[in-house]
């Protein structure tokens, strides 16, 4: 079966597909979403949106919406994990907005993926559900992605399917990079959290530095949850062990943190963890009529969220 023509098929539907297919149906494409599960969703972490993202929002007509949904923070401050002392901060004031000419926001990603899913269904973006990708082939001046539920003709595929993308293999036979680190989120309601929080914490990003380990929290949604997330290199990785980056290696990782980072290990969620990869260059994100996007292009370790 083929499925109707679009001008665009779009494999993934995370932030980046979403953002991809709506900038292109505003531009006046057809264009139509393949995402592998069964609905349109985020993992229920926060995610920081620096100016080069809020100046797009803004073009889109979208940062408003985002801004309502997200928090402002007043400045990111860096701290020594082991001792706590301030290193140094960066205040988001007036001179940075000058500067950049653009906000910077912490959203909870699920505000950020309906936001955007709401955009493209305004925009006319047929969002299908449910639907894997599982290959792309030429077709004369076209291209038709494969997926279980049958074929789907388009001028243009892009490729947004992450960092495991099925159609980068397409362009590359590499694979994901693992880097040992491990990262640890949780995102709490304020009022559910077992410790009094401070105006700093929650008006500002904090981001504790320690040897082989960081740890960063902020607020999300209006200031109502409070978002933490824990990396670390494991041990048990650089010793070859299957089993690595589990709880106990946590523990061990901030044993010698301040008190204030100890006390952030308390609001991260312990059943389930992040293993960080990464990817090597590859000399092309486009081939024929595919192009590759996101994490499926270029994958990045993160070292402040
Ligand atoms: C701990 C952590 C913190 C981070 N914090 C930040 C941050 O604060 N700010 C920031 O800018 N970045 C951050 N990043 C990076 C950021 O999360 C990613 O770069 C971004 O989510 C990539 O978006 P994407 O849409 O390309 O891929 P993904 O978010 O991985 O979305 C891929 C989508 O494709 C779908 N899919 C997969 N395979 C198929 C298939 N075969 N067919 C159809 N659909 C498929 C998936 O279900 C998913 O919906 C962080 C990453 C980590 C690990």
């Amino acid at each position: 079966m083929t499925n109707s023509d679009v001008d665009v098929v779009g494999g993934g539907g995370g932030i980046g597909g979403l953002a991809n297919a709506y900038a292109l149906a505003t531009e006046g494409h057809s264009v139509r979403v393949l995402e592998r599960a069964p609905e349109f969703a985020e993992v229920g972490a926060g995610l920081q949106l620096a100016p080069n993202a809020t100046r797009i929002l803004r073009d889109w007509g979208l940062l408003d919406e985002v801004l309502a949904a997200g928090v402002s923070p007043r400045r990111m401050v860096f701290k020594d994990a082991l001792d706590g002392a301030v290193l140094t901060h960066l205040a988001f004031d007036d001179a940075f907005a000058q500067r950049y000419r653009a906000p910077y926001v912490v959203i909870h990603r699920s505000d950020l993926l309906t936001i955007l899913v709401r955009a493209c269904e305004r925009a006319g973006v047929d969002l299908v559900p449910s639907c894997a990708v599982e290959g792309v082939s030429a077709d004369g001046d076209g291209a038709v992605v494969h997926s279980a539920h049958g074929d789907h003709r388009a001028e243009l595929v892009i490729a947004a399917d992450g960092l495991h993308s099925t159609l980068r293999a397409t362009l590359s036979d590499d694979v994901p990079i693992c880097s040992g680190y491990v990262a640890y989120r949780g995102a709490f309601p304020v009022a559910r959290l077992d410790r009094r929080l401070g105006r700093d914490e929650l008006n500002d990003i904090t981001v504790y530095i320690g040897p082989g380990c960081h740890l960063v929290h902020y607020p999300l949604r209006r200031g109502e949850i409070f978002n933490t997330v824990a990396v670390f290199a494991s041990p048990a990785y650089r010793r070859g062990e299957q089993e690595w980056g589990g709880p106990e290696e946590l523990d061990d990782a901030f044993a010698d943190a301040c008190a204030d980072v100890k006390e952030g290990l308390g609001s991260l969620w312990r059943d389930r963890r992040w293993p960080m990869y990464d990817r090597l260059p590859i000399p092309r994100w486009v081939h024929g009529r595919l192009a590759l996007t996101g994490d499926a292009a270029h994958p990045m370790l993160q070292y402040l969220a």
